[in-house]
Order: C-alpha cells, then sequence, then structure tokens
C-alpha cells in the first residue's frame, strides 16, 4: 500500500538489490526491493509466477518491521517450497557444495567483507563426504486440535511461527487479527496440512449427554479356524437379519441385539488386514477383538499374529474355541497353548475371557455375547451423544444407481441427514442414511453402523467422517486433504523409487561377475477389481506378496466395481491382466472385446484361488534361470583310435579317440556338453563332435544301447571312465504356499 511503501523498502534493502513489482491478492500492489527477484528470474517473471506471488504474498497487512520480515521468510519459503528442491538444496549444504555463508549486517544494512584471517589455513585432512540418503518425507508428527484452539497454540504446536500461521489463515479467507483469536477445527486442520503435519480432532464432552454405548468387536484368528462361519452364525441372529428376512449382502458390519436390550457392533471383514489398514489410517475403531482358535487345530502362527496386533493396538482379547463340535476337538489344549503364549487366561487366573463355541451347531454364541458385553462393561465404554459427528469408514462400494455408498460406524456425536460431511479426501451431503436392515433413519448415533449416501466420491476403509458447517467448508476441506494426500502419495512413490534403485544397485553390485546367474526382472501388470474398497485393497496387498527376484507385480490401477471396457481398453495399452475378485459376471461383450484385445481376465472369489492363478501367470511370465542337469551317464567299455589325415602327412593333429560306451543312466544326446569322469574326479568338459550307434549317426541313445562318441578335442578316454550328458534347462520359479496361507513365488 502506497503509505507502506516506504517502510517496505527499509525492510527490503536490507535483503535484497533488485525490484520486483507484482499484484497482490485482494487488490492490494506492492512495490519491493528483494532478493525473491533473482528467484522470479530464474522462474522467468511469467504470469504464473506472479499469480503464485499473489497468492501467497499476504503479508503486508501487518505493518511493523518484525512482520514484514516473516512474510519474507514465507515468500521465499514458498518459492523454495518444492520439497524436492528443498530437500537438495539441504543435501548440497551438507555435501559441501554450498559453502557461502550469509554476511553479516552491518553499518546499517551495508554488507562488509570478512576481515582475512591472519592465520595460514591449515590443511585438513580429506574426508570424502557422506552421502545421505535423500531425505524428503516431513516428519511424521500428528498434533491435536479442537474447536476453537487459539493462533498460538496452534503455532506452538506445528512448530511454525504465528506470523506464518496469521499468514496462512488469511491465505484461506479467514481473519486472524491476534494470535489469541480462536479458530475453527477446520481451518486448522487446513493450516496443519499446509505445514505437513497430521492431526488428530479432538472434541470435548463438556456439557453434552454422554451415555454408554455397545462395543464395536472385530473377529481375528488363523485361516480356516471359522472367522467367517462365527461372523454368519452372529449375523443370522442379529436383529437386523431378522427383520430384513437374512442380509446375505456383505455390508462392513452388523448390530446383534441381546433380550436385555443391549447390542455389540461387529465389524464384518474378518482377518489382520483390514484390521491393520483400519488403524495404518487412525481409525480406532474395535474396542474388542475375538480371537477365533479352532478346537482340533490350536495355536497356529496366524492366531499370534492376531494377539500382537491387539496388542500393539492395546485392545482386549475374549478367545472363541471354535468347532467345539468336533470328535476330535481338544479346548483344553488351545487353552495351556494361549497360556504359554502369555495370555492371561481366565480359567488360570487371569483377565481373558475364554468361551467353548461352534460355529456350524451354533452352541455356545449367547455365552460368547454375554462374555463381550461383559467385556464392554468393564472398559465402561461410554460415547458423546449430540455435538459434532465422528465416524469411520469400515467398507465403500459404489452402487450403480445410488452413486457412492459408504459403511460407517459412528464413534461419538451425531450423523444426520442433511449434514456437509468431509470422508478422508472425499465430500457431500448427506442424501440418506439406513441402518443395517436397510430402513431409512433420520440420524446414526455411536456404535451404529450406517450406510451413508450422498457422497461424491468413494472414500476408503478407515477414512474418518467429519461433519462440517458448510458447503463451502466442506470443498475447502477435501480439496486440502486431497492435495495432501497426493502430496504424501508422490513423495511415497519417489522414496520407493529410490529405495528399489538402491536394492536394485546393491544387487547388480553383487551380482557383478556372475553374469550367468544374472537373471532380468520383467514385469507383470495388473488391473484390479473388486466389489468393495476393502476387499480391493486387501487383494492388492497379497498380490504384491508374489514380488519375487524375477518378476515384479505392477498394479496398474486398482478399483471398486465391475470389470468394465475402460479397464479392458487400459489393460490392452499397458499389456496388463485384469483381475476381478468378487465382481459380477462378465457380460458377454467384455469377455468378447478382452477376447479381441488379447486381454486376461481372471475372475475370482476365493482369494487363495486368485492368487494362485496371478502366482501361475506369474511363473507362465517369469525368464526363469539357467541350470545345468545331468541327462544321462555312459560308461566307457572300450576305446578305439581313429588316425587323421593330417597324421599321414606327419602332424598327428587329427588323430580322434571314439569312446565305446554303453549308456547306463538317461539319454546321451548329441547337442549337449559332455563330461569325462574318472573315480568321480572331472577330467574334461566339451561338446560332443560325434554320436553314432551301429554306424549310423544318430541324435541321442537311449539307457542300456551302446553307442560310440567323441569329445571335441578329447584323447583321454580309458575303460571304466564316466561320461555324463549335461543338458541346459530353464527352471522356472514356483508358487509355494504355506500352512499358515500366506503364498510367495519361491525362484
Ligand atoms: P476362516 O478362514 O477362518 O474364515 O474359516 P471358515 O469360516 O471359512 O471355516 C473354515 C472351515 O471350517 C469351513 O469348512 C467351515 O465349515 C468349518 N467350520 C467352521 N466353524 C466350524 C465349527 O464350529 N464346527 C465344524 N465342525 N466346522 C466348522
Amino acid at each position: 500500500r502506497p503509505d507502506r511503501n516506504c517502510r517496505f523498502s527499509m525492510a527490503w534493502r536490507v535483503f535484497g538489490i533488485k525490484y520486483i513489482h507484482g499484484g497482490i491478492s485482494r487488490g492490494r500492489a506492492v512495490t519491493c526491493k528483494d532478493s525473491s527477484l533473482l528467484i522470479l528470474n530464474v522462474f522467468q517473471q511469467s504470469e504464473r509466477t506472479l499469480s503464485y506471488l499473489a497468492r501467497h504474498f499476504h503479508g503486508f497487512q501487518g505493518g511493523d518491521e518484525d512482520f514484514i520480515l516473516s512474510s519474507h521468510r514465507y515468500l521465499i519459503r514458498h518459492f523454495h517450497g518444492n520439497l524436492v528442491h528443498l530437500a537438495r538444496l539441504r543435501e548440497e549444504e551438507s555435501l559441501g557444495l554450498k559453502t557461502a555463508k550469509r554476511l553479516k549486517v552491518v553499518n546499517g544494512g551495508k554488507f562488509s567483507k570478512r576481515k582475512k584471517e591472519s592465520q595460514p589455513p591449515v590443511e585438513a585432512p580429506y574426508v570424502p563426504p557422506k552421502l545421505r540418503r535423500f531425505q524428503m518425507s516431513l516428519p511424521d508428527k500428528t498434533i491435536e486440535i479442537f474447536e476453537g484452539i487459539t493462533i498460538l497454540e496452534l503455532a506452538k504446536r506445528c512448530g511454525e511461527s504465528t506470523a506464518a500461521i496469521q499468514n496462512m489463515i488469511v491465505n484461506v479467507g479467514e481473519k486472524a487479527d491476534s494470535e489469541f483469536d480462536p479458530i475453527n477445527i477446520d481451518i486448522a486442520e487446513l493450516i496443519a496440512m499446509e505445514v505437513g503435519v497430521k492431526v488428530r480432532r479432538m472434541h470435548s464432552n463438556e456439557g453434552a449427554r454422554v451415555l454408554p454405548r455397545p462395543p464395536v468387536v472385530t473377529v481375528m484368528g488363523h485361516v480356516d479356524h471359522g472367522k467367517t462361519s462365527l461372523l454368519d452364525a452372529l449375523r443370522q441372529t442379529s436383529l437386523a437379519a431378522k427383520e430384513a428376512g437374512g442380509i446375505t449382502q456383505h455390508l462392513g458390519a452388523f448390530v446383534v441385539g441381546m433380550q436385555s436390550g443391549a447390542s455389540i457392533t461387529f465389524l464384518d471383514t474378518p482377518g489382520h488386514a483390514a484390521f491393520s489398514a483400519m488403524r495404518a489410517r487412525g481409525a480406532a475403531v474395535t474396542d474388542v477383538v475375538v480371537l477365533v482358535v479352532a478346537a482340533d487345530d490350536g495355536v497356529m502362527p496366524q492366531t499370534l499374529e492376531a494377539v500382537s496386533h491387539a496388542k500393539a493396538a492395546d485392545v482386549p482379547i475374549v478367545v472363541a474355541i471354535n468347532k467345539c463340535d468336533k470328535a476330535d476337538a481338544n479346548p483344553e489344549r488351545v487353552k495351556n497353548q494361549l497360556g504359554s503364549e502369555g495370555l492371561n487366561l481366565e480359567d488360570m487366573g487371569g483377565d481373558v475371557q475364554v468361551v467353548e463355541v461352534s460355529a456350524v451347531k451354533k452352541t455356545g454364541l449367547d455365552r460368547l455375547e454375554e462374555a463381550l458385553l461383559l467385556q464392554a462393561e468393564l472398559m465402561d465404554l461410554k460415547a458423546r451423544i449430540d455435538g459434532p459427528a465422528q465416524a469411520y469408514v469400515v467398507e465403500a462400494r459404489l452402487d450403480k444407481g445410488r452413486g457412492p455408498l459408504a459403511t460407517a460406524i459412528v464413534k461419538s456425536g451425531t450423523v444426520a441427514c442433511g449434514q456437509h460431511v468431509v470422508v478422508g479426501a472425499q465430500w457431500g451431503r448427506i442424501r440418506c442414511i439406513r441402518d443395517m436392515s436397510r430402513k431409512v433413519i433420520a440420524e446414526a448415533t455411536p456404535a451404529m453402523p450406517v450406510e451413508v449416501e450422498g457422497l461424491k466420491g468413494l472414500p476408503m476403509a478407515g477414512d474418518d467422517i467429519v461433519v462440517v458447517e458448510s458447503e463451502e467448508r466442506a470443498r475447502m476441506l477435501s480439496e486440502g486433504r486431497k492435495k495432501k494426500f497426493e502430496k504424501d502419495r508422490l513423495m511415497k512413490l519417489e522414496e520407493d523409487r529410490i529405495r528399489v534403485e538402491e536394492e536394485e544397485k546393491k544387487k547388480a553390485d553383487e551380482e557383478d561377475g556372475n553374469e550367468d546367474e544374472k537373471v532380468k526382472r520383467v514385469e507383470v501388470p495388473l488391473i484390479v477389481k473388486g466389489d468393495v474398497q476393502g476387499t480391493v485393497q486387501a487383494v492388492t496387498d497379497a498380490l504384491k506378496c508374489l514380488n519375487s527376484s524375477q518378476v515384479l507385480v505392477k498394479i496398474v490401477h486398482a478399483g471398486v466395481g465391475p470389470v468394465l471396457q475402460s479397464d479392458v481398453d487400459m489393460a490392452q495399452a499397458c499389456n496388463a491382466c485384469v483381475v476381478g475378485f468378487n465382481v459380477r459376471d462378465l457380460p458377454a461383450a467384455i469377455s468378447l472385446a478382452a477376447a479381441q484385445a488379447k486381454v486376461q481376465i481372471k475372475s475370482h472369489r476365493v482369494i487363495y484361488h486368485l492368487l494362485e492363478d496371478i502366482g501361475n501367470l506369474i511363473i507362465e511370465r517369469a525368464p526363469g534361470t539357467l541350470e545345468t542337469k545331468v541327462a544321462g551317464e555312459a560308461q566307457v567299455l572300450n576305446v578305439f583310435e581313429i588316425k587323421g589325415r593330417s597324421r599321414a602327412k606327419g602332424g598327428g593333429e587329427g588323430d580322434v579317440k571314439i569312446a565305446g560306451c554303453r549308456v547306463t543312466d538317461g539319454r546321451v544326446t548329441k547337442s549337449a556338453t559332455l563330461r569325462l569322469l574318472r573315480s568321480g574326479e572331472v577330467l574334461f568338459e566339451g561338446c560332443c563332435a560325434s554320436l553314432r550307434r551301429e554306424q549310423q549317426d544318430v541324435d541321442a541313445v537311449g539307457k542300456g544301447s551302446e553307442c560310440g562318441l567323441v569329445i571335441k578335442d578329447c584323447r583321454d578316454f580309458r575303460v571304466g571312465d564316466v561320461i555324463q550328458c549335461l543338458v541346459k534347462v530353464t527352471r522356472k520359479p514356483k508358487f509355494v504356499s504355506s500352512e499358515s496361507g500366506a503364498v510367495r513365488i519361491e525362484c
């Protein structure tokens, strides 16, 4: 602003020598002297640069010089705001490539040269620079934010100056007059994302109704121990199933109501993958883990894995010993095994409840439910009923008519129709809420699994649902989150790329000089389609387990919904195979298009079958390793010598020794390499020059037959020697599945 120009130029003189003029946001214009012009020149002073400058250069509304200084810092930070560039700058400094130090400001802003050292420099021993790994990740810091957090508090938690935070707040169109001003929780999240830290949104229970809530339960355990059967059996006892005449569709969660009026919410996706994926996204939805152990099988690797997951998440366990109807069931053995694995079972004086059940015979289910309620009572589970809602997505799918649908569990507060919500990076206005029996309801309270309709995009399992005050706020927060996710994704990709490059370089170094064993790694591009987000994630994770030193599984695209023409087109473009899991049967048109485009579509409903099928595809495409194999063995019975022509001329070079042999094992072939052994010691190895049987040249001689053979350049046969026939074979990798259900490709 003109009246401030004088003070600005005083301040900017300290920093720079050149002159810039830029359009500043909200109609302000400023003229200042700033060293940033150098950067501007690099950016070629384009329209874009100026608009960028305008967007971020808003600190001028302050006034005192300190403020201007921090504005300057902020401007520079944004010009260098490219993280890769910043990391590189730091790297260069640490490598000693950038040695220029900042000159001290003396004499009212004039630069003075450093005095010359009186001592001659001492030559320091050369220390090679230590190469650090390219560090790009921002610190994985999570801060807690709440409604009405002050700018000062937010700045402290983010580790930024209040001025910088104020700048950012102004940038998103909010007022930031004083550092003690409270700000809205959504704005606080936006600012934290801009700084690069993660947030945990906290809501106060003050003045709100806090009531007991039902427990949310996840079922975990070893493969085939009956997790799915137990969930099915429990689902059939659920209220919703009774009301809806038995729900067959997988919805992500269901509620079991008891006669006493109490209820339990079960998450419908068994297994550890879903549990850890949710935890990784900060969705601590599960209150209790039901550990299923088969009474006839006992504790297995995945049982222990489940225990570790539950312990790491600090979630109490209730043990369900399943298959107790079986003749060889031995629940006592299971209890002893679990006890020796450090689980304090109730029977042994501990606090972990154990219930004997049978999912098939449906016995013990009521006792299991009682045990879960008792556990919930001990935990004194309570939630705020009113106030801003917080919920988590447990499953998401795309419905043809209704658009993106998310099954969510409310953690606290109430989710109601008509609210504007941000779900992960998506947003929307809740059009309709349905309970698990498909009844439309007006609102959802804590621990209630509901299906929410009205989102603009498909969220992921584990995403949080936050209610915001307006559509504008929802759009803004969703946009901010999308940018942050994209930034994090790109950074992760770059880190992965660098890691893979480093690993490959290391491997190449190791393999150097061992050319024969060097195998080129081929890529198998895949397009994954699944019925719901959770399964798509699980399938992609499982497919990545099939990576090996010869084949790299590359997921080109993963999405929810049926296999479409666009998937076939993409597969054709990148020579990929389409993998469908639990998707609708392929329409004839798609099958035909795939056949014409020579695109393979592999559709399965059992994960093991899918992995086996893709495993075989990988094996087919793997280059394999060349190996030498003994294809046959012959014993020398006699040795003949044929004088060569050159000998007649006085040379002796053309003499040929023929080994008269009998093939004792396998086959001896003419195209193979032959190895001469005497008393087990290798004397010679060379190619077969001639192979004859009964005066006829032959290509191969089988076991039991006699033949005459000549090894090129070998004249040292003796009766009793052994000749091995060596052939090169390509050994393909193998698909291996372990008892625990884990699969891998063995090269
Ligand atoms: P998951 O892999 O842990 O989900 O196990 P499943 O629920 O798919 O069950 C694996 C097998 O065990 C199926 O063949 C079930 O029929 C069987 N099974 C599960 N529960 C019981 C049970 O209580 N008794 C008996 N006899 N078999 C069961």
